[in-house]
């Protein structure tokens, strides 16, 4: 999971960007770069850590010129390193060229080979890498008919920013993995992973990119190519479940309302008996709203979240109980004493922290637990961008519902269904979107599948 962000035509184009990221910090925390252009130089910075640490007022104001381009990384395939920081950027014939990109290949292994047997020196192990080696090496002389030729050879997901001298470029994968949106600020345009980052710089939402498409920015304006016609999407639906922000609109529908519909659907599907509805903050509010309003049981936040915890911090060496968990959230002191509790969370990865907020729960003194997730059993690996474990250690892989149950020590456990997951479009169900982390359908073909386990299981 990755955020970027482009500004093509303003004059503090890379603040804008930074404020872009600013907003798209949930969708990666390792990492953050930019690049920015004034026509004529390429300035670059990009460090490990939080946007905010990473570009300070100096840091920003030498990053000049009219347009930028950044990122903000979540580890997918390469891991944790700083050589893997984007944006990348390569100079050819005397042009730089800066790339951003959120998604993952799925044929990277094979053709960076292939591009290695022919003496391309990686800098990275980031399978974004190759996008832009294959965009130097094409024998085309306009940096778009570069960029298509090379997406010619690319499989996978991918939405992508471009910039060079002249213009800034965006690309979104024939079928649509990650979302893309275009604004406009004033004279100039916008390029961004999810609509929030355009509410905070004050930016009009235009449209999503298309599937297929690329958006040329320069002087001239904005103009549009498409290149991969496909006959159906394959939108990812966790962008809904856990990944985008809740104040965004993605693929056209309100984040929020999604999540909230979610959580109706699944109070439908599993009434139970029981005093309050507790959602695991942040991620799984908005569902837990929809299932207190459908089930007329009352929301309460049973379980409250430190928003200041940091990525790492110093455990007492004596050791205490699910420290962890315990910094991030904690419940409200005596109020779940004696309750029926419904607890609901958007997704179940490894298992780990269910169990441990279920403990939690009861340590506080609930009479019962009932643990319900929004989204159907995760079962197996996403290989379009998301840093989601091997499919061992994906619980919902080798243990069934109940036995889930028993793991996580609640009392009882229910899923939405596959069904209920399409509750806003039943006619588009496996025609518009990817599900496969809970089908194992992938909507491609997987060459590198197993290089891109094992990178999970080296991490
Ligand atoms: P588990 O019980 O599987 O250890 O953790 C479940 C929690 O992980 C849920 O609260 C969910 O919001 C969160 N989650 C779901 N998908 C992801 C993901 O891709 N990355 C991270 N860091 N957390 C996730
Ligand atoms: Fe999204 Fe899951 Fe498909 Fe990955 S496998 S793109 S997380 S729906
Ligand atoms: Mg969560």
């Amino acid at each position: 999971m990755c955020g970027i962000a482009g500004v093509y035509g303003d004059k503090e184009a890379a603040k804008l960007t930074y404020l872009c990221l600013y907003a798209l910090q949930h969708r990666g925390q390792e990492s953050a770069g930019i690049a920015s252009s004034d026509g004529v130089r390429m300035y670059e910075h990009k460090d490990m850590g939080l946007v905010a640490e990473i570009f300070v007022k100096r840091v920003l104001d030498e990053l000049r010129g009219d347009r930028a381009i950044g990122h903000v990384r979540y580890s997918t395939a390469g891991g944790p390193d700083r050589k893997n920081i984007q944006p990348f950027s390569v100079d050819y014939k005397g042009m730089r060229i800066a790339m951003v990109h959120n998604g993952n290949l799925t044929n990277a292994v094979r053709l960076r080979n292939s591009l290695e047997e022919r003496g391309s020196i990686f800098q990275s192990s980031m399978d974004s890498e190759v996008i832009v080696h294959l965009v130097a090496l094409s024998r085309e002389s306009l940096l778009e008919d570069k960029i298509l030729d090379a997406l010619s050879k690319v499989e996978g997901a991918y939405s992508l920013i471009f910039l060079n001298g002249d213009s800034m470029i965006g690309v979104r994968d024939p079928l649509g993995f990650r979302p893309l949106v275009i604004g406009k600020i004033g004279n100039g345009f916008v390029l961004a992973s999810e609509t929030c980052a355009l509410d905070l710089i004050g930016a009009s939402f235009v449209r999503d990119v298309a599937p297929g498409e690329m958006v040329i920015i320069n002087s001239d304006g904005m103009k549009s190519r498409m290149f991969g016609k496909s006959a159906k999407c394959s939108f990812c639906i966790f962008e809904f479940i856990y990944f985008a922000r809740p104040d965004s609109t993605v693929f056209g529908r309100s984040v929020y309302e999604m999540r909230k519909g979610f959580g109706k659907q699944l109070a439908r599907e599993s009434a139970t008996d029981a005093d309050v509805v507790i959602p695991v903050p942040d991620s799984g509010v908005p569902a837990a709203i929809g299932y207190a309003e459908e089930s007329g049981i009352p929301f309460e936040m049973g379980l409250i979240r430190n928003h200041y915890v940091g990525r790492t911090f110093i455990e007492p060496e004596s050791g205490v109980r699910h420290f962890g968990v315990k910094v991030k959230l904690n419940p409200a002191s005596g109020f779940l004493k004696g309750k029926r509790v419904i607890v609901v969370d958007d997704s179940i990865v490894r298992g780990t922290t269910s169990k441990k907020i279920v403990d939690m729960i009861k340590k506080a003194g609930a009479s019962e637990v009932h643990m319900r997730i929004s989204s159907p059993p995760t079962a197996w690996p996403c290989f379009y961008g998301i840093d989601t474990p091997t499919r061992e250690e994906l619980v919902a892989s080798h243990l069934s519902i109940p036995d889930i149950c028993k793991f996580i020590g609640a009392d009882s456990l229910k899923y939405l269904s596959y069904e209920g997951l399409y509750w806003f479009a039943k006619e588009f169900e496996g025609e518009w979107y990817c599900d496969a982390c809970f089908t194992g359908k992938y909507p491609t073909r997987l060459i590198d599948a197993e290089h891109i386990e094992n990178l999970a299981k080296a991490r």
